[in-house]
């Protein structure tokens, strides 16, 4: 059984989500699917979610609070209202583009786990570092699991090296499984590969030792594609 996830990133509207998540509902109830599926839609489009479905729903990210005064952020208020009990933290764009310190990473981390949210936990390497090797590349990837639960219960792990995102170039099954059985050998939790996955590589990638799922972007963004992807999978 494989789980894959769909990063919507800051893509798609309230519209095209609604169709969306309609075709992949309408694909799951009719086919027998053992993997476990995700969607992180944007904020805006949580409501277009149908939570008795076999489709599950996740925040791409939230603030560390119930409520307040942080303007621009949401909290838990806010994510009651949708049932959401996942969420994504730690995800290269907010790290790199978002400026999210592992100091603040872990804060959220530390208050999503209380109140018992499933964590995907996303953690990879740039390129700088992973040109230096695979010594200096899981020594970066050990950094940012500072102030992090790795024994937390509901806790599954992504490995997306940066230099792989959305580039359209995919980490190697070499790159993937020296990364994957190194951090397996630590933690014992499933461990997603993200990182340029399309329809033509995802069985293959899935199929490796030690990788367990895919976390998507761009290809998942086609609902035939995501549909075919879960489909390559199932
Ligand atoms: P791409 O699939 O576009 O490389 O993005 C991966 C990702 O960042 C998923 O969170």
């Amino acid at each position: 059984m494989a789980i894959i996830a769909s990063n919507f990133k800051t893509n798609h509207t309230r519209n095209t989500t609604s169709s969306f998540v309609e075709e992949v509902n309408k694909y799951l109830v009719s086919n027998n699917i053992s993997n476990e599926v995700y969607i992180f839609p944007t904020a805006t489009s949580l409501d277009k979610f149908d939570i008795t479905s076999t489709l599950n729903i996740g925040v791409q990210n939230a603030y560390a609070t119930q409520k307040g005064s942080f303007t621009g952020e949401i909290g838990t208020q806010q994510l009651d209202e949708f049932d959401v009990n996942t969420i994504l933290i730690g995800h290269s764009e907010r790290r790199h583009i978002l400026g999210e310190s592992q100091d603040e990473i872990a804060k959220k981390f530390a208050f999503y786990s209380d109140l018992g949210y499933k964590i995907i936990y996303c953690i990879g390497e740039p390129l700088e570092v992973k040109e230096q090797g695979l010594e200096q590349t899981l020594e970066y990837i050990y950094e940012q699991f500072e102030g992090i639960n790795i024994n937390y219960e509901k806790l599954v792990l992504a490995y997306e090296p940066v230099w792989a995102i959305g580039t359209g170039v995919t980490a190697t099954s070499e790159d993937i499984t020296d990364v994957h059985s190194a951090i397996k050998s630590k933690i014992d939790k499933p461990l997603l590969y993200g990182g340029s996955v399309k329809v033509e590589n995802v069985r293959d990638i899935c199929s490796l030792n030690g990788v367990d799922g895919a976390l998507i972007g761009t290809a998942s963004w086609i609902v035939d594609d995501f549909i075919q992807i879960i489909e390559n999978t199932k």
